[in-house]
């Protein structure tokens, strides 16, 4: 069977959901080979083998820290030179789609981006990526070289697929250009304690409606109540009310939870373009005809002020 490399997500060893859901994905395909590189590669290699991955090769090195992608563009070519594999596949992450851009330009490869699924087609996978603001899907496949895929977060379920995951050093000579960009400092984000919103199985997200920076707090509340990731639109970030890295749509972040809690949201064509593919999606608006409502599978008209606070405590009354 033909082998699939996945280039691993992961912070000190701990694997990072989108590259769980990148071995669903790869299992399609062919065996999934898992390419772990930097400090705790190899502590990886349980959770990779758990969902499939027949091997896992590691490396690490200083240069994987302390320069920017190429080091590991070195290692993940390391990777493919030795298993000649019949897909590559990426988290579609900043870094990941940096790391394949150049990875299949080295291999004069075709590369898909963004795909949020893959199937196997006659001629290879072929990936579905979303277009203009998510109206459109479009299907195509690489139709040149080893296809190079980064699939967007939640595209795929985690499923646990038991495999071997025997773990294998990777050896990796650096290129010339290996120590061109150094990483001069990193500044930690300060931990808020929720989940990261492009992996979090809840989101709850605010907009204009919420009418201030200071009444956020309602919406981390009920949030918290979740255990869920907060989000907020454009208007709302740009208003200086949250964080950009918090924006949900076309220019934020794509989400696609179990559930996502629109508060005070309209439901413009680019806000549904970030969320508008979450399983379960519920509204709360003071306004019966705001546009959200058609997208809806549960909607609450009335003024979030009333609506969120009771909701949220209802969640803590449930917890016991
Ligand atoms: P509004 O459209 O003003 O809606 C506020 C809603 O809150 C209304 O429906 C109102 O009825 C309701 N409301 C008010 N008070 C209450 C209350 N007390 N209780 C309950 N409901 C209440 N937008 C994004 O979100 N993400 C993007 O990534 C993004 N990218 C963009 C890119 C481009 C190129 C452009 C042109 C626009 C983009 N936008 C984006 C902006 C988008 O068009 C909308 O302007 C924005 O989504 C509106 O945010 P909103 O729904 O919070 O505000």
């Amino acid at each position: 069977m033909a082998e699939v490399l996945v280039y691993v997500d992961h912070v000190d060893g701990a694997v990072r959901k989108p590259t769980l859901e990148l071995l669903t994905l790869a299992r399609r395909i062919g065996e999934p080979v898992a390419v772990a590189l930097g400090a705790g590669a190899e502590n990886t290699a349980a959770a990779l083998a758990e969902h499939g991955a027949v091997k896992v090769l590691t490396a690490d090195a200083p240069e994987f820290a302390e320069y920017l992608v190429v080091p590991k563009v070195d290692a993940l070519q390391a990777a493919y030179d030795a298993v000649s594999p019949a897909a590559v596949l990426v988290p579609s992450s900043a870094e990941g789609k940096e790391i394949a851009a150049r990875l299949a330009v080295r291999i004069g490869s075709g590369i898909i981006t963004d795909a949020v699924d893959l199937e196997v087609g006659d001629e290879g996978p072929v990936a579905t990526q979303s277009a203009f603001a998510a109206s459109f899907t479009t299907k195509s496949r690489v139709s040149k070289g080893t296809p190079v895929i980064t699939v967007k977060p939640n595209s795929a379920a985690v499923e646990a697929a038991p495999a071997a995951g025997a773990v294998e050093a990777l050896p990796v000579t650096f290129s010339a250009l290996a120590t061109g960009t150094k990483v001069t400092s990193r500044t930690p984000r300060e931990s808020t304690g929720r989940p990261e919103l492009t992996e979090a199985a809840i989101v709850v997200s605010g907009g204009r409606g919420v009418n201030g920076a200071e009444n956020f707090g309602i919406i981390e509340a009920l949030a918290d109540s979740l255990g869920a990731a907060v989000g907020a639109s454009r208007a709302a970030v740009d208003a200086g009310w949250y964080p950009h890295s918090n924006q949900v749509g076309q220019t934020g972040k794509s989400v696609s939870p179990q559930l996502y809690i629109a508060n005070g949201i309209s439901g413009a064509i680019q806000h549904r373009a970030g969320m508008q593919t979450s399983k379960t999606i519920v509204a709360v608006n003071k306004d019966a005809e705001a546009p959200i409502f058609d997208l809806v599978d549960y909607g609450v008209v009335g003024d979030l002020f009333q609506v969120v606070p009771q909701l949220t405590e209802e969640v803590n009354s449930r917890k016991g």
